[in-house]
């Protein structure tokens, strides 16, 4: 997703605490879900019936699923029955978990439908939109599903999911996967069912539910593109947001293929400034009329891939869904605008990196955060994880980096993987052991902060240069530097490195990392 910045004032309220039903031990495996679920205009109160087809990895004397209890102030589920494969079965609710009294062998499936009503706590924004009209959005990242939908929240269970909605009949339903069926009831109401045949972590599982007017701006290899707007921004959202047409095929052709049935991009209320539900994007209210609406379309499409198609294990990893997806928008931009925007980019995302390690010191790769997945929605996880995409292009080259990323998304396309599985297959690719490069980049916190001197050897013709390392850890990087437009490259692997190179003339112009290329802060001297 992208942060906005009003973010960060709602977070006290959405932390929940996550159960790792997936981890080492887990009992069950979801394969598939379906919710049924009615709405309505009177109330906040929704109705469900959840059906969750589970298959046991292990025998069990009950198990549980993540469902928020209702609490003091009336937000939360109430469960009213369960049933397994269709016969009542004794249940308990505690606050953030619905146990399941059963009995059940290795390898067991079942089916379990949940009835439950209340009003959602979160998960499901229900609210009124700029124009007035009351809206409903699933928003569930980073596992806020729970409190609406009986699941296992967690990103390493991936099930298939049925959304069957009954609201109003005003209202318009998207969701993920393919509309299989819309039809009107009774009492001026309308069911609409959606079937997402792909396997989904729930983080990224939505329906969105609003007045909207659709578009379909074209077909990119046969996945229709769609385009849901609020009626009053029709003709500004339909304009802005058909640049999706033309990103799509950018990622397909370079990284693999698209996983899900159709892409639809749609105003919402979000929390986010877009989030990257698989195959129904949702985008902020007023990203219709943003002048950056291409940059974060191309983030939200990139996260189809890395994050919705090859998710992170957990969200100690997040760097492979948000790294990912800031620097393929990077090389997006690129392609389409030229290598000074992939600079430009790189500037500034460095900047960011640089700016937030004053304040915090934490390696990408940040296990340390067992339930406050919103703090990793920072610098580590998006910009920094995206500069280590680029210098592990540039230390691989452009064919042999590439080639990498197809071989990691076609081997974790509709699974999980973490840093090690993405390291493993860029070795594999490469055939170079990047233990080293991946360690010190992304196990490691902080940044190289180089003391750069260099002096001019007239009688011999040499320009030597001299790279301290003032930070504690010591790197190996190469760091490249430009002699009158002749490029030099030291390789740093000391805490103070000497290089001599023969040049033609005394020096006039020396630029210490010309083409943006080494995530370090700079003191030159000379
Ligand atoms: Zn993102």
């Amino acid at each position: 997703m992208r942060r906005i910045f009003f973010v960060l004032l709602l977070l006290p309220a959405l932390f929940t605490m996550p159960a790792f039903a997936q981890v080492p031990g887990a009992q069950i495996d979801v394969k598939h879900y379906t919710f049924d679920i009615k709405l309505n205009d009177a109330d906040n109160n929704i109705e469900g019936k959840a059906t969750v087809s589970v298959r046991f990895l292990n025998g069990a004397e009950g198990f549980s699923l993540d469902l928020v209890k209702k609490n003091a102030e009336g937000k939360g589920m109430l469960v009213s029955a369960v049933t397994e494969n269709g016969k009542p079965v004794k249940f308990t609710q505690d606050d953030e978990q619905l146990k399941i009294n059963t009995r059940a062998y290795k390898g067991n499936t079942r089916d379990y439908t949940i009835s439950y009503s209340g009003i959602p706590a979160d998960g499901l924004i229900i609210s009124t939109n700029a124009f007035g009209h009351r809206t409903f959005f699933g928003d569930n990242w980073p596992n806020r599903a729970h409190n609406w939908l009986p699941c296992v929240d967690n990103i390493a269970d991936k099930a298939t999911v049925d959304f069957i909605v009954t609201a109003p009949d005003h209202y318009q339903v998207v969701s993920n996967g393919l509309q299989t069926e819309e039809k009107q009831l009774d009492g001026k109401l309308k069911l609409t069912h959606w079937v997402e045949a792909v396997a989904l972590p729930t983080k990224v599982m939505v329906i969105g539910v609003a007045e909207f007017a659709v578009d379909r701006p074209g077909d990119v290899n046969g996945i229709p593109v769609f385009t849901y707007v609020f009626p009053e921004s029709k003709e500004v959202g339909f304009k802005s947001y058909a640049v999706a047409k033309n990103i799509l095929p950018y990622f397909i052709k370079n990284v693999g293929p698209y996983s899900y049935e159709k892409l639809a991009n749609v105003q919402s209320k979000t929390i986010f400034g877009g989030m990257e539900n698989a195959s129904a994007i949702f985008y902020f209210e007023e990203s219709v009329k943003s002048p950056d609406i291409e940059e974060l379309m191309a983030h939200e499409i990139a996260h189809q891939w890395f994050g919705d198609g090859a998710s992170e294990k957990s969200f100690g990893h997040l760097w492979l869904s948000e790294g990912f997806a800031t620097y393929m928008t990077n090389l997006y931009l690129e392609n389409k605008y030229g290598a000074d925007t992939l600079k430009t980019r790189l500037i500034g995302q460095r900047k960011k990196v640089l700016d937030f390690e004053k304040g915090r010191l934490t390696p990408v790769v940040d296990t340390a955060v067992k339930t406050k997945f919103m703090q990793l929605l920072n610098a580590n996880s998006y910009e920094k994880g995206g500069w280590v995409l680029h210098m592990l292009r540039r230390k691989l080259g452009d064919d042999v980096f590439w080639k990498g990323v197809r071989n990691y998304y076609s081997k974790y396309q509709g699974s999980n993987a973490n840093t090690d599985d993405l390291r493993r297959v860029m070795e594999q690719t490469s055939g170079k052991d990047l233990k080293p490069f991946f360690t010190q980049w992304l196990r490691n916190a902080g940044h190289p902060n180089l003391a750069v001197s260099w002096k001019y050897n007239e009688k011999d013709g040499y320009i030597t240069i001299n790279v301290t390392q003032n930070q504690a850890y010591v790197y190996n990087l190469p760091l490249e530097v430009s002699v009158d437009g002749q490029l030099l490259t030291v390789p740093v692997k000391e805490k103070s490195t000497t290089a001599r190179f023969r040049v033609k003339a005394k020096p006039a112009d020396v630029k210490v990392d010309p083409n943006i290329n080494l995530l370090a802060s700079f003191e030159e001297k000379r």
